[in-house]
């Protein structure tokens, strides 16, 4: 019987800068690689200035951001991923706008433009002073635009000030880094200006050339649940708004109850800890062993370390209401969240029980604030953001209008609302210019390194993450959660990534297929095969052809090299071990540049 072939890729360009799978995974391209590998070399600013390259908000990423680059990060294919995040944040200490200088930072971006613009006498007004709001300013600002920021609150900034506790995010590191934003010349903030209410939405439509809406999702919502109308039935973003920009509520004679499972949840449970709560329990339909629940590992191990009960796998029926006075939630088990169609249809069981509690706060989702849209000629969509009508320059059903970061994707990390507001930005520009959108393109060159090695015993180093303070909730109002990791640290950890952009590289023609390479190999990521083994689909034809003249004389005769990226360590021993140097380590460098 014949044996079933191995499906094979043929590497190309893309693949190469696919392989760089913290990159490709970061919203806003951010070389992870790069940076770690210029902190090993002890080259601090010039990884600071990778990290700024394509982020305004490199400072706030390194201490909060969801770090999509780890989820992607290939060292967890071998145990775990880099902690790639952190060593941001040890780069941005010692370099980012914190530092107090605050002109630097600006002049690491690579957005089109220039960190000293000429006017161009175009005008754009932007709602919101948010992250998305203030990274089109940014960009914006670069290509010689006046800018004018209208922010509803005194404080810029967004659920960054507003939502994200401030003992998660120093508020010093975003009012530095807002600050260096708002050092060029061109960009006018206008806070305590609701627009809907002291200006309308047809004045800055005349006002300015181009509009862009940022104005995040700061409404929460309740479930219509018996008993949700109460006093003591509070919205979770409520409570923050209140925790992070005005006072902190005194709870310390009510125990507290959230409703919801998501990262928003934890926040409120772990800052209603704070505000002195001696009983914190969270209620969600997701069940934590089946993976539904879609707070990160990290708010629920906190929270649990901090006193948070996780009550996952319970729906609420009832807000229970005795005498006037909330005396808990009514629960039920859940016997499924979703349908077989993975849609959302939460189906519970008859019996219930009552978790205890004084205050109930709502985590379950959030919502718009967009009636200052009403009559504009702007489509909305049926969840009732704004419709993007064209999702490469985020421009909305009226060609001079703009949207961008949550209001336009929904709830996501920090980080997608930079990556939006630096879209809309091109965006905004292509319509007043006519000129197409630039966007992020990496050139790629191949070198080899012959003198490349790596010993193969640096993957025995695990993962270390910033030591965390132990704390007590209630005494743990300011931020100073971390203990900052020594220099020597931060080399060993970023030393952990596998240097995703160098590979082996086999030069058929002088190989003498004495599998030298693959019986070294560490890791057991080579392999040798006859042509007819393997499956490459029209690239391996075409190359097979040029080489043997035709596809059967290839199978008869020629070999192929099999090469498992996922497994490979980049040690170089197989390089270091070919007799003929047809084995090779090359490095791909690439050149980020917008075209
Ligand atoms: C509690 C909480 C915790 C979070 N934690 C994290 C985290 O740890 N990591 C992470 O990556 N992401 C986190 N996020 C998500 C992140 O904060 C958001 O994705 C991001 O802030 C969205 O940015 P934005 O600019 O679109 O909107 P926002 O940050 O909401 O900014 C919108 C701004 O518009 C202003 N505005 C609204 N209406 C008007 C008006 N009519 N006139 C003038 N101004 C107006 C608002 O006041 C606000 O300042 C969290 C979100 C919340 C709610
Ligand atoms: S191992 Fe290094 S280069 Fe590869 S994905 Fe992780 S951080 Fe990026
Ligand atoms: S570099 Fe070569 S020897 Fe080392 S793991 Fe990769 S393929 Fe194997």
């Amino acid at each position: 019987m014949a044996l079933e072939k191995i499906k094979v890729e043929l590497p190309t360009d893309e693949y190469y800068e696919a392989e760089v799978k913290c990159r490709n995974s970061c919203p806003v391209s951010t070389d992870a690689r790069g940076y770690l590998m210029a902190t090993v070399a002890g080259k601090y600013e010039e990884a600071y200035a990778i990290s700024r390259a394509t982020n305004p908000f490199a400072s706030i990423c390194g201490k909060v951001c969801g770090a999509p680059c780890e989820k992607g990060c290939r060292r967890s294919d071998v145990d775990e991923a880099v902690v790639i995040r952190n060593i941001k944040g040890f780069l941005t200490d010692k370099h980012g706008p914190e530092t107090g200088d605050l002109k630097t930072p600006l002049t690491y971006s690579i957005a089109p433009g220039s960190v000293e613009p000429e006017l161009n006498g175009k005008s754009v007004g932007i709602i919101g002073g948010g992250c998305a709001g203030y990274t089109c300013a940014h960009d914006l600002a670069r290509l010689g635009y006046s800018v004018t920021i209208y922010e509803r609150w005194e404080k810029s900034g967004g659920q960054l000030v507003q939502g994200v506790p401030v003992n998660r995010l120093s508020r010093k590191v975003v009012a530095d880094e807002l600050a260096s934003i708002e050092l060029f010349e061109n960009i006018e903030v206008k806070n305590g200006v609701d627009v809907g209410v002291d200006i309308t939405f047809q004045e800055l439509e005349e006002r300015h050339d181009a509009v862009f809406i940022a104005v995040g999702l700061a409404r929460g919502k309740k479930i219509p649940l018996p008993g949700a109308d109460h006093e003591d039935v509070h919205i979770g973003l409520s409570f923050l708004f209140d925790f992070n920009m005005r006072e902190k509520w005194d709870l310390t004679k009510h125990r507290s109850i959230v409703i919801g499972g998501g990262d928003v949840a934890f926040d409120v449970a772990r800052s209603a800890l704070r505000c002195g709560s001696p009983d914190v329990q969270l209620a969600c339909l997701e069940r934590e062993h089946m993976n539904e629940m879609t707070g990160s590992l990290e708010e629920r191990e906190g929270g649990r370390r901090e006193g948070v009960t996780i009550n996952d796998g319970w729906g609420p029926r009832e807000i229970v209401i005795e005498n006037g006075k909330v005396k808990g939630l009514l629960v039920s088990k859940v016997i499924r969240v979703f349908d077989e169609d993975g849609k959302f249809s939460p189906q519970l069981e008859d019996e219930t029980r009552l978790i205890e509690g004084e205050k109930v706060f709502f985590a379950v989702g959030q919502g718009s604030d967009l009636a200052f849209l009403e009559n504009s000629g702007v489509e909305m969509t049926p969840q009732g953001w704004v419709k993007v009508e064209n999702e490469e320059t985020l421009q909305t059903s009226k060609p001079n209008v703009f949207v961008g970061g949550d209001i336009a994707h929904g709830p996501k990390l920090f980080i997608d609302a930079v990556a939006s507001g630096s879209r809309a930005a091109q965006g905004i520009h292509s319509y007043i210019t006519g000129q197409a959108p630039q966007s992020l393109k990496r050139k790629i060159t191949f070198t080899d390194l012959p003198e490349y090695g790596r010993d193969s015993v640096y993957v025995d180093d695990g993962r270390e993450e910033r030591e965390e303070l132990p704390v007590k909730p209630a005494e743990q109002p300011e931020f100073n959660s971390t203990v900052e990791y020594p220099d020597e640290k931060a080399k060993e950890q970023a030393g952990r990534c596998l240097e995703c952009h160098i590979h082996p590289t086999f030069e058929g023609d002088i190989c003498i297929l004495c599998g030298g390479c693959v019986d070294v190999c560490p890791s057991y990521c080579l392999s040798m095969k006859t042509v007819d083994r393997v499956d490459g689909g029209e690239a391996l034809k075409t190359l097979a052809t040029m080489e043997f003249g035709s596809m059967e004389v290839a199978e008869a005769e020629g070999s192929v090299m099999l090469f498992d990226p996922l497994k490979c360590i980049r040690c170089g021993m197989c390089a270091q071990k070919c007799p003929t140097g047809a084995c090779k380590m090359s490095v791909n460098e690439f050149e980020d540049c917008f075209a």
